[in-house]
């Protein structure tokens, strides 16, 4: 017999129909031996309804009453939900967020979970009842005991909690898709329906998979190790599970980390290889990293920047005891990249020993912009200079001198409140390589690779290994903003991140040319990062602004630039992977503007007309292609 959390979002209770056919599907759960808490959405988009009466009185409602409006959605379902089970047979009893005991911070319309209380729900549980439970809201314990919401899509988040509070044995999430799918169906029909999928990688999938299964959800499952299915309500098919690291025994007190950042990682390991000045133009990464792989030389982080004129730099990480080989490759195939423009001037390798890798981590850093910034300013402040940025959804890397490393992780553990210990908890929080032996001063850190041990449910066997690759996405959504010869030194990065921050935008990839270049007797880079399209003009016009004061160089904005992504665990030590990425885009004649890593995740921005041709070479390039047709609700 096991304990089930089961969560039905808004279509699958969009009806009096779907109702009874969701009480079938309890009943016959509950039948097969199992003990039931059902969490709803509110029916259809109810909630979109209420937003739009509330919008229809005032421009700008108080939070506390849009909570008081939008929580009434999910009691209604719970209540429905009860009357059909009862109906059956089966008793049960509605609870909503308050009821149970699903205490919040008092944040209204996003608040995050402090706890739940399991008695009220296991009296009735031992009863013999299923306990419907309102998804989305909850109840603040400070003072007033007023009810919260935990924000759009919230429903996902108590489900997940619930599960992790009452150690169900797994969370079952219903929804109108058959689970997650390799990639957009709309974009690619070829796209396959995942058997599984860790939490890390859903999270690199955020905006991928942010549609079907909410961030915080994963994270919590993450933390908790909560078994996770997702599946359709319409049908029997077993769906998609997302496998996380056993469950460490975690304090269920402040069940959600009010945290953006919930890891510090470094590696003293690492040694940097760049290219500068190799030509702008498709094929060169795909030759580049094609050779790196044939020589069997495993990369971790790999950034490309883009310049002035015709020609690109492109740097990568190794560990140090595979540095010599990486050089006598980039170094061997540098004059053959030579631009063939009249006065190009030849490639340039340029290797880095004694630099560090620091990490901060953290699915809280999604749509929280300010995250990087004050990753930035905390280096500025502990006087640590910033040599290159990589980034990814849920992590922002940096590489510094190694002997500023110990000094970086100080500050930034105390910056986010970090206990040493804690980092032990993160999954992936290795590198993409084999590793040597403790370099530098033995420092370097070897955070155990997790795997997905808990057996979700004998309905799915795990496979023994992940594919490198486990989905793509594709984001059209976003602009490129470069700004010119930004000092080289302490503080810039913070200052302009900061100011992003301030103006609330939230900032996606970022990344710090390789090459400096003197101007008025300063060294300076450019730094490039991607926004939101709707915010690109905004920070254009406000970054210029600043530019000016500051004495940095031009603000170029780029709209037309589609990012495209993979993900993966087993990309970690395996070299090749990039390559192959690269080259399916080389092929095509795709050209790669920009390349940013982590250690599960690829993005490469490439013009915005390629784009889903791009996500298309890719899929396929990685044998992700079925023939087996999803659809899915627009
Ligand atoms: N009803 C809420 C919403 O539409 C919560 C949920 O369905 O997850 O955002
Ligand atoms: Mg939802």
């Amino acid at each position: 017999m096991s304990l089930i959390v089961q969560k039905y979002g808004g279509t699958s209770v969009g009806s009096v129909e779907r109702i009874q056919a969701v009480a079938q599907r309890v009943y016959k759960t509950v039948k097969a031996g199992n003990s039931l808490v059902v969490v709803v959405s509110a029916m259809g988009k109810t909630t979109d309804g209420l937003v739009k009466l509330a919008n229809a009185i005032s421009p700008n409602p108080s939070r506390r009453e849009m909570d008081m409006l939008l929580s009434t959605g999910e009691q209604v379902t719970i209540a429905l939900l009860s009357m059909a089970l009862q109906e059956i047979g089966q008793p049960a009893i509605s609870m909503t967020g308050a009821q149970v005991g699903i205490v919040t911070e008092a944040e209204h319309t996003r608040a995050r979970i402090l706890h739940i209380e399991t008695e009220r729900m296991e009296r009735h549980l031992n009863q013999g009842k299923v306990v419907v439970v309102a998804g989305f809201q909850g109840i603040s314990s400070t003072g007033e005991l007023e009810i919260t919401t935990l924000g759009r899509g919230g429903s996902d988040t108590s489900a997940v909690a619930l599960a992790a509070a009452l150690r169900a044995n797994f969370c079952e999430i219903y929804t109108d898709v058959p689970g997650i799918l390799t990639t957009d169906p709309r974009l690619v029909p070829q796209a396959q329906l995942l058997a599984e999928i860790t939490s890390d990688e859903m999270l690199e999938l955020a905006s991928l998979g942010a549609k079907v299964l909410h961030p915080r959800a994963v994270e919590i499952a993450r933390n908790y190790g909560v078994p996770l299915v997702v599946r359709s309500s319409w049908t029997d098919e077993p769906g998609t599970w997302v496998t996380s690291p056993a469950p460490q025994g975690r304090s269920l007190v402040n069940l959600e980390i009010a945290r953006a950042v919930d890891g510090v990682e470094f590696d003293t390991d690492q040694a940097r290889v760049a290219l500068l000045r190799v030509p702008d133009k498709p094929g060169v990464a795909a030759r580049l990293f094609g050779e790196i792989a044939r020589q069997n030389v495993d990369v971790d982080l790999i950034i490309q920047s883009i310049h002035e004129g015709n020609t690109n730099d492109i740097a990568f990480t190794v560990t140090t005891p595979i540095l010599k080989r990486a050089e006598a490759v980039a170094a061997a195939i540098a004059p053959a990249l030579r631009s063939h423009h009249a006065k190009a001037e030849e490639a340039e390798v340029m290797i880095e020993q004694n630099i560090a890798k620091v990490s901060i981590s953290g699915a809280g850093m999604i749509g929280r912009p300010g995250v990087a910034a004050q990753m930035f300013a905390t280096l500025a402040e502990a006087g640590v200079n910033i040599h290159m940025i990589s980034t990814s959804e849920v992590k922002v890397s940096c590489v510094v001198a190694a002997e500023e490393c110990d000094r970086a992780v100080a500050a930034l553990r105390s910056t986010f409140e970090i206990e040493a210990e804690e980092e032990r908890t993160r999954g992936q929080g290795g590198q993409r390589g084999q590793g040597g032996q403790g370099g530098q001063g033995g420092q370097r850190r070897i955070i155990e690779e997790t795997s997905p041990l808990f057996p979700p449910s004998p309905l799915s066997p795990l496979s023994p290994s992940s594919p490198p690759v486990r989905g793509v996405a594709l984001d059209m959504n976003q602009v490129r903003l470069a700004i010119r010869q930004v000092p080289d030194r302490p503080g810039m990065a913070a200052k302009l991140f900061g100011l992003l921050a301030q103006h609330n935008i939230s900032v996606d990839m970022i990344i710090q040319s390789q090459r400096c270049r003197v101007v008025d007797g300063i060294p300076r880079r450019d730094i490039a990062f991607t926004v939101s399209r709707i915010d690109g003009e905004n920070a254009q016009k406000m970054l210029s602004q600043a530019a000016t004061e500051l004495g940095w160089g031009e603000v170029v904005l780029d709209s037309a630039i589609a990012k495209v992504s993979i993900v993966g665990s087993g990309m970690v030590g395996q070299p090749g992977v990039a390559a192959k990425m690269f080259e399916a885009l080389a092929q095509n004649q795709i050209n790669i503007q920009m390349i940013a890593t982590s250690e599960i995740k690829i993005s490469c921005v490439v013009p915005q007309e390629q784009g889903s041709k791009a996500l298309q070479a890719i899929h396929a390039a990685f044998d992700l292609a079925g023939s087996e047709k999803f659809v899915v609700p627009a």
